[in-house]
């Protein structure tokens, strides 16, 4: 059974081809590795024994999308994973955010619609909800205006999905809605890659903790949170992986409900940046130097998903405890060094 994982070689895509190639998925990468490199290849061939195909394509060249689908018109569902996805650049480069985050996804569904993919599986986030006003948030908390383009063309996909399943009932979608992915495959053979300085809190922490920056800088003590710094729903890479073959089959075997769902991918659980610090310390041994610095501009307060939907709907919960998930983020900042 054929799936084609666009962005397949990034963070969560190479971990989402590992499981389901575990689950006897045949799969088909494309990507233009435009922010990620064709190494990881290798990596899931160590895991699973078995090298992914490989097609570089940018989709948002139309003809190169149509071409690809027609070379793999055996297609039976689709995961679109690629995208552009730095908040902080987005606010500055909005027109390459826009340009290559929609036209992906409309070369994509054009190409799903001409070979009759009955499944498309697209990657959301938490962030269309903002800084909700009850917490946790389920799928049905109202949805806000974007704080940057990245987060709008987030809103945006989910809206072209929406209308497209409307008119073709043969297409089936499920839009995941990840909270905050975190790190990396057991084997440390795979794992986050950031390209110069991290934007994120994990793989800036483990830079720290392995002395490659000096210090993390915790970005404000003075939220409305137990200790006072921000509080996220950290979820484990491998976890949010397996969410994503759940929902391929709950669309294959033809369980889903409607032919477009939300379901929110989290632990449930909130963490805060200082409790993530001491959970690493206490997982790894090492120390981590730190120092508290001002808020920074559009982070929200706090958000963590209620998952009681992709519970009970998708059968899926996330089951790696913290301590593990910051072990495995450590020994893969390790392993690349
Ligand atoms: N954060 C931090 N220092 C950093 C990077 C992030 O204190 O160097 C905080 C950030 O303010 C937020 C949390 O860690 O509260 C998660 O940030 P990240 O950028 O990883 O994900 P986001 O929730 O912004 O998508």
């Amino acid at each position: 059974m054929k799936i084609l994982v666009t962005g397949g070689t990034g963070y969560i895509g190479s971990h989402t081809v590992v499981e389901l190639q575990q689950e006897g998925f045949e799969v088909v990468i494309a990507d233009n590795l435009s922010n990620s490199n064709i190494g990881v290849l290798d990596g899931i061939e160590q895991i699973t024994g078995n090298r992914p195909l490989f097609e570089l394509v940018d989709l948002t060249d139309a003809t190169a999308t149509r071409d690809l689908f027609s070379r793999h018109d055996d297609t039976r569902a689709i995961i679109h994973f690629a995208a552009l996805k730095a908040v902080g650049e987005s606010v500055e480069k909005p027109l390459e955010y826009y340009a290559n985050n929609l036209n992906s996804l409309i070369n994509v569904l054009v190409g799903a619609r001409a070979c009759q993919v009955p499944g498309l599986v697209f990657s959301s986030s938490c962030t269309v909800y903002g800084q909700a006003e009850t917490l946790p948030v389920t799928e049905n908390t109202p949805r806000r205006a974007a704080e940057s383009p990245y987060g709008n063309t987030k809103m945006m996909c989910e809206d072209i999905l929406k209308d497209v399943a409307r008119v073709d009932p043969s297409l089936n979608v499920i839009a995941l809605r990840y909270f905050n992915p975190i790190g990396a495959h057991p084997s440390a053979r795979i794992g986050e890659l950031p390209v110069g300085v991290p934007n994120n809190l994990i793989p800036y922490l483990t830079q720290v903790a392995a002395g490659i920056r000096e210090e993390l800088r915790v970005f404000g003590d003075d939220y409305n949170t137990p200790d006072g710094s921000a509080i996220r729903d950290y979820i484990d890479v491998v976890d949010l992986a397996r969410a994503h073959v759940v929902a391929i089959q709950r669309l294959l075997e033809g369980k889903n409900t409607r032919n477009h769902e939300y379901f929110n991918i989290g632990t449930g659980r909130g963490l805060s940046v200082l409790e993530i610090i001491r959970a690493f310390e206490r997982a790894t041994g090492v120390k981590v130097n730190y120092r508290i610095v001002p808020r920074r501009p559009g982070d929200i307060e706090k958000v963590w998903a209620d998952t009681t939907l992709a519970n009970e709907t998708l059968g899926w919960k996330a089951t790696t405890p913290i301590e593990e998930t910051l072990r495995d983020a450590w020994r893969w900042q390790q392993a690349s060094r």
